[in-house]
């Protein structure tokens, strides 16, 4: 018991380390215990605008994990905005999914948190949002992406085509031709992107070859397209030149590095690697890594040139602003290669790079602007 308590603490003050680390701005507990809701809103930083980040409802073993994945997912956010020279920062929502809750309650009361903040922090679908409960929010609130074709249109397909720019600029890299033509691309996951990342491939000539765990969406893809299918544990040891995941994070590590048998990982995952030592493992083994908070942006970009809540200056076709991440991710394997250091970490100090660009939204935002 002592132990256990002692165990905790340590963990807390872990937080508070990273809260204080990475400058976190705000981060608040949403609670409504009529509807057993208990969400978690991450703003992390508004440097260069807004605080631009998906929510996201899901069962966690408990409350730290919770409160952990919204960190690490809204910091994501901050470098995916940064990288891809937008004027908006970094957040995320978390609902911890609990048996009997009242789900419209729920989404109606994080609506009306989200509208209180006044713009400062924009949110929309993450994993196990579904559109209906987005226009429980947007009853709530207009600070919310409305993903019909009259709005920001389908963002899942904006980031598989922003997937499939990445796939062509490592293959690019890695053979000298970026063509889909002939190559072997697993993927992990067949939902929402991977369905689409699939799709591209075909269309591009790839034999390919998916897991998921979830057989509706297995028949749904073999339905549409001719591709193999494996075992979810079969996935990590395909013999081919691309790994796509497109399912889950923290799925690169120590444990599935070793079975690794593709030269290229390009998928729309979030948070893929483990830890930073994976990222550095894999450039090790030669396996080129396209930064998942790059290669993923696609969404974000659709978002953010066709919403019409926040002002933006140079406006841009969406297509062709997402079709940049072919030469962004180049020149990030580039300069891997050349300083001899991980994607990941590349990616990283180009995104830190861009953050020091920033405007002053956060200082306009709080009222401190000199
Ligand atoms: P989704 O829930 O629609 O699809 C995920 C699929 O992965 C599901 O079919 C699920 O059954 C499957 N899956 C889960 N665990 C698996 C496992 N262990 N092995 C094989 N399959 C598994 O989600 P999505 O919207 O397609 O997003 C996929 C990933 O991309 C997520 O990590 C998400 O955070 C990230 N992402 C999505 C978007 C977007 O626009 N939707 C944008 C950026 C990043």
């Amino acid at each position: 018991m002592d132990e256990d308590i002692l165990r905790r603490g340590r963990r807390q003050m872990e937080y508070f380390d990273t809260i204080k680390r990475h400058d976190y701005e705000q981060i608040s507990v949403i609670q409504n215990q009529k509807a057993k809701l208990f969400a978690i809103d991450v703003i992390h930083d508004t440097t260069r605008g807004p605080a631009v980040g998906g929510t996201r409802f899901m069962k966690y073993p408990n409350e730290e994990e919770a409160i952990r994945d919204a960190l690490k997912l809204s910091r994501g956010m901050t470098y995916k905005s940064a990288a891809a020279g937008l004027d908006c920062g970094g957040g995320k929502t978390v609902i911890m999914e609990i048996d009997g809750m009242d789900r419209t309650l729920a989404l109606k009361t994080l609506g009306r948190y989200i509208e209180h903040l006044q713009g400062r922090r924009y949110t929309g679908r993450d994993l196990g949002v579904s559109t209906e409960d987005i226009d429980f929010m947007r009853t709530e609130t207009r600070w919310v992406a409305d993903e019909t074709p009259a709005g920001v249109g389908d963002l899942s397909e904006a980031t598989a085509f922003g997937v499939y720019q990445g796939i062509k600029a490592c293959l690019a890299e890695s053979y000298g031709n970026d063509s889909l033509k002939d190559r072997h691309i697993s993927v992990q996951g067949v939902g929402e992107v991977g369905y689409w990342v699939v799709k591209y491939a075909i269309e591009d000539g790839a034999k390919v070859t998916i897991s998921d765990i979830h057989p509706k969406a297995i028949e749904k893809a073999a339905k549409a397209f001719p591709i193999t299918v494996v075992k979810p544990e079969e996935i990590y040891g395909v013999n081919g030149d691309i790994f796509s995941p497109c399912a889950i994070g923290g799925i690169v590590c120590s444990e599935t590095i070793p079975r690794l048998r593709c030269r290229i990982i390009a998928g729309s995952a979030n948070n893929v690697l483990a830890t930073e030592a994976d990222g550095t493992a894999l450039f090790q083994r030669g396996i080129l890594y396209a930064p998942d908070y790059v290669i993923n942006s696609g969404a974000l970009i659709q978002w953010w040139y066709r919403q019409k809540t926040y002002d933006v200056k140079n406006k841009r076709n969406p297509r062709e602003a997402i079709s940049d991440l072919y030469p962004v991710i180049r020149n990030i394997l580039r300069e891997s290669r050349e300083k001899k250091l991980a994607p990941a970490i590349v990616a990283d100090r180009y995104a830190e790079g861009q953050l020091k660009k920033g405007k002053t939204y956060r200082e306009f935002h709080w009222g401190y602007e000199k």
